[in-house]
């Protein structure tokens, strides 16, 4: 089986893509035939990223680009940026994110931050992608990346599942409202990775621990889910009726 959208010639772009699931993510579309930008705020990594992705593609068919999706004025410049490249967006990830850890009363910098770039870089990306991927009247894809964290909230880093709570929200609404435009070829779909070894996770390890995914287990994974027209793409190491058990037993205690 192969995606409709994820074809030859279409265009992807991919937040948080120079590396980890990201980067993954525009490898998995570039090997399809696919124009792939990758967007990200690490200018060094995005340039270590578009050699890789040469190695599959022609350069011709790779863009970089600085973004902070934390602004507006950033994104508007990418969404210019690539229908200027390009000529339009067929697939929209938003998929970039951090986790620098969070005290509940502490730090109201780090809370603001981790909020400005999980959630609201979501949001942006969505609300100033999704009126010219319409206007197109082709079909697209608008994934954005979540989190089991954002579902069963568990207790260590409020900062983060707050973030990751909002971008499950913001895309239920945004699935909501696109299946209600007319002639709107767009759908939304919410990625909860699993337990995946990337930078955000390592802290410090070199070696792949038992039990975590790869960032490309999680791309093939993503991928079959989207063929088969899932909205929700809930990884399956995730196990969430067990966490939201553990969390009502806790609650109970
Ligand atoms: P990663 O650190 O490898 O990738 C995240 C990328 O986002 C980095 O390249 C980083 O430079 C970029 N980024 C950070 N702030 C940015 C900003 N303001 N603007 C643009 N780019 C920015 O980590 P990853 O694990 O591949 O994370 C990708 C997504 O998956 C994140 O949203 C993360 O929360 C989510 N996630 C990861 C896991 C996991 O186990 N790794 C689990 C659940 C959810």
């Amino acid at each position: 089986m192969s995606h409709p959208v994820i074809a030859k010639g279409n265009v992807a772009v991919i937040t948080g893509g120079a590396s980890g699931i990201g980067l993954a993510a525009a490898m998995a579309f570039a090997r399809a035939g696919m124009k792939v930008c990758i967007a990200d705020v690490d200018q060094t990594r995005l340039a270590e990223a578009a050699t890789k992705l040469s190695s599959v593609t022609a350069a011709t068919h790779v863009m970089t680009f600085v973004v902070d999706v934390s602004r507006a004025e950033s994104v508007k410049e990418l969404e210019r940026a690539v229908g200027a490249h390009f000529g339009g967006t067929d697939i929209l990830m938003n998929n970039a994110g951090i986790q620098p850890g969070s005290t509940l009363f502490g730090e109201p910098d780090n809370w603001q931050r981790i909020i400005a770039v999980n959630m609201w870089g979501i949001v942006n990306g969505s609300r100033i992608f999704a009126p010219s991927m319409i206007a197109r009247r082709k079909a697209g894809l608008i994934i954005n990346t979540g989190s089991k964290q954002g579902i069963t909230t568990p207790p260590g880093d409020p900062a983060y599942n707050v973030s990751k709570a909002g971008v499950k929200a913001f895309t239920e609404a945004l699935q909501h409202e696109l299946r209600n435009t007319r002639d709107c070829h767009i759908t939304a779909h919410l990625l909860i990775p699993g337990f995946v070894f990337t930078g955000l996770t390592a802290k410090g390890r070199t070696e792949k621990p038992a039990g975590a995914w790869t960032p490309e287990q999680t791309v093939d994974f993503m991928i079959a889910r989207l063929e088969a027209g899932d909205f929700y793409i809930l990884c399956p190491d995730n196990d969430v009726p067990r966490a939201l058990d553990e969390k009502r037993m806790l609650w109970a205690a």
